[in-house]
């Protein structure tokens, strides 16, 4: 069954280091609309928007210590509505095949993905945001029974 996400939803968010303050700017400016959810973030980037915006916010480890692995985790078990990922487009990043998969992750499980401030802008904008909503999901078993017997 397609799981059907709660107005009140769990985001999560990263920014890569040349990228938080944008993060930053971007949820303090949409304060009022993140507060009825509930935030998850990578270390550093949690660290700074409790600071910044005087919320709580769920801290996983720093990206590169395996802090987008356990955001991806959290996809796959259904656990993350909306992803935002400030993703830093010029430099390279020690953990770039995390970065990767990360982003692999969320479109796999249909998770709404903003990697810049205008597509979160639109996200967040959605009527769809504090409303429920049916989130397809890919149908997987032709895949996972691809050695079944016949
Ligand atoms: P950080 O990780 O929030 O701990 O800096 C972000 C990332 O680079 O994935």
């Amino acid at each position: 069954m397609d799981p059907v996400l709660e107005p009140r939803k769990t985001i999560g968010l990263v920014a890569h280091d040349n990228k938080k303050a944008d993060l930053v700017e971007w949820c303090h400016y949409n304060r009022e609309m993140l507060v009825v959810h509930h935030l998850v973030a990578t270390g550093t980037t949690g660290t700074l928007l409790e600071q910044e915006l005087e919320l709580p916010v769920r801290k996983l480890q720093s990206g590169p210590l395996g802090g987008d692995q356990q955001l991806g985790a959290l996809i796959a078990q259904g656990d993350i509505d909306f992803l935002v990922f400030f993703w830093d487009p010029l430099e390279a990043q020690p953990h770039d095949p995390d970065v990767k998969a990360l982003i692999r992750l969320a479109v796999v499980w249909n998770i709404p993905v903003a990697c810049n401030r205008a597509t979160a802008d639109f996200l967040i904008s959605s009527p769809l945001m504090t409303a429920g909503y049916v989130r397809a999901t890919p149908d997987f078993d032709a895949y996972l029974n691809r050695f079944a017997p016949k």
